[in-house]
């Protein structure tokens, strides 16, 4: 065993593939593995991956693609026969090649009559909350205009202390951004394995079907086999499949240079290695954790009792309309306090609005945000998400920070 938790059940193992076939919101990321052959780019499986996506739109589902390839693009592009033999060049071909695999994007799914839109981050820039929820907005709003975002990691600005360094982990936190609930791993393997292969070998056997949990012997068991092109190997997809289950998304792992697979992951079908999601109860508890324990409330907002009851009673949003006062200054992103009319702190979250905005347009209702301020960050002054009870500090226990951001 590699050491994950196999699912042996076969009705566990449907139900859990169930999760995928009611899958609404899917971050898709296709490995420079998938994408090209001997460093050359195989636009016939940008072609089948976009058609397969303008499939999953017709239905109704949402699809944020996440693509690597734009070293490999590059380093083509500009005559090598390697994908940059330094961290500068292979930023220099990142930025050479990122031009035409957008461009290869585009022109594929325009035969669908689908759009894209690129967006390049950086960890660094998605550890400040403001960005991070600029580029959530950013990302749910191409959503809602059946525009189909392609995310790559900044390479060009990106050195090591703010890069993901592969796509891979970058990926996972897209799922976190968008409350995805299902992450598609394409790569140039059927799955994980039971025994990792040996290097340079095949694997043997079949891929295992349903993966309850990745615990750290998972992880510290799994054989890494990136290739030159790809930073990430079987470590990094397992991070990324725990990590987007704390988020609440299940996560497939699968060879995406079939035909057809990722339209067979998407109706329950059982392709790949199936990660699942942890349960209700875990999603976004480690930035809850942050939230309590770490940051620094800035400031404070007080509520009404009916907000009061909304948040602490029922778990919901904090609206505009439930705001009676603020006390000091904070911008958008900012940890913030709310207090009860005794000034007693209920619960902590990071604003949306900064203080001068959620002054303006406390006690209004949502849909006159637009009207007051000239401009929307979303429906609520605190996203529930974005929220810890602080008189349930038992919501809030978990260790790891890495996900606090
Ligand atoms: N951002 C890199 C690229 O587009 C790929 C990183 C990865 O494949 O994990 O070439």
């Amino acid at each position: 065993m590699s050491g994950a938790r196999a699912d042996t059940d076969a009705a566990t193992r449907t139900e859990a593939r169930r999760a995928a076939r009611s899958a609404r919101r899917l971050v898709v990321k296709v490995g420079s593995g998938v994408l090209t052959e001997e460093g050359r780019i195989r636009p016939r499986i940008v072609g089948e991956l976009a058609r397969q996506v303008a499939e999953l739109g017709a239905e109704g589902r949402e699809v944020v693609l996440v693509s690597s390839g734009s070293i490999a693009m590059g380093s083509h592009l500009l005559g090598w026969d390697h994908p940059g033999r330094s961290i500068r060049e292979k930023q220099a071909a990142a930025a050479v090649g990122q031009i035409s695999l957008s461009e290869l994007w585009r022109r594929h799914f325009r035969r669908h009559g689908r759009e894209v839109g690129q967006v390049l981050v950086t960890r660094g820039g998605l550890e400040h909350r403001e960005r991070y929820l600029n580029a959530r907005h950013t990302l749910t709003t191409l959503l809602s205009l059946g525009v189909v975002p392609v995310v790559n990691e900044n390479d060009t600005v990106a050195t090591d202390e703010i890069r993901f360094g592969d796509n891979d982990n970058l990926s996972a936190t897209v799922v976190n951004l968008v409350a995805a609930d299902l992450l598609v791993l394409l790569t140039d393997v059927e799955g994980l394995y039971p025994e990792p292969p040996e290097p340079g070998k095949r694997p043997r056997g079949k891929p295992l079907d349903v993966v309850a949990q990745v615990d750290d012997t998972t992880l510290s068991r799994a054989a890494g086999s990136g290739n030159a092109f790809g930073r990430g190997g079987m470590i990094t997809k397992l991070e990324a499949a725990r990590s987007a289950a704390a988020a609440g998304a299940a996560t497939v792992i699968c060879n995406g240079r079939r035909k057809g697979t990722l339209l067979e992951v998407a109706r329950g079908e059982p392709v790949g290695t199936l990660f699942r999601a942890d349960g209700e109860g875990a999603r976004m508890a480690s930035r809850k954790h942050w939230l309590a324990f770490t940051a620094k409330p800035r400031g404070s907002v007080v509520l009404d009792a009916g907000a009061v009851r909304a948040v602490v009673g029922k778990g919901r949003s904090l609206l505009p309309a439930g705001v009676v006062s603020v006390r000091g200054r904070f911008g958008v992103g900012d940890t913030i306090s709310c207090l009860d009319d005794d000034g007693r702190e209920l619960a902590r979250g990071l604003t949306a609005y900064d203080s001068a905005d959620v002054t303006r347009i406390q006690g209004h209702a949502t849909r006159e945000i637009d009207r007051v301020l000239g401009y929307s960050n979303g429906d609520e002054v605190i996203h529930r998400d974005d929220l810890v009870l602080l008189d349930a500090p038992e919501t809030a226990k978990t260790p790891s920070e890495k996900s606090a951001r």
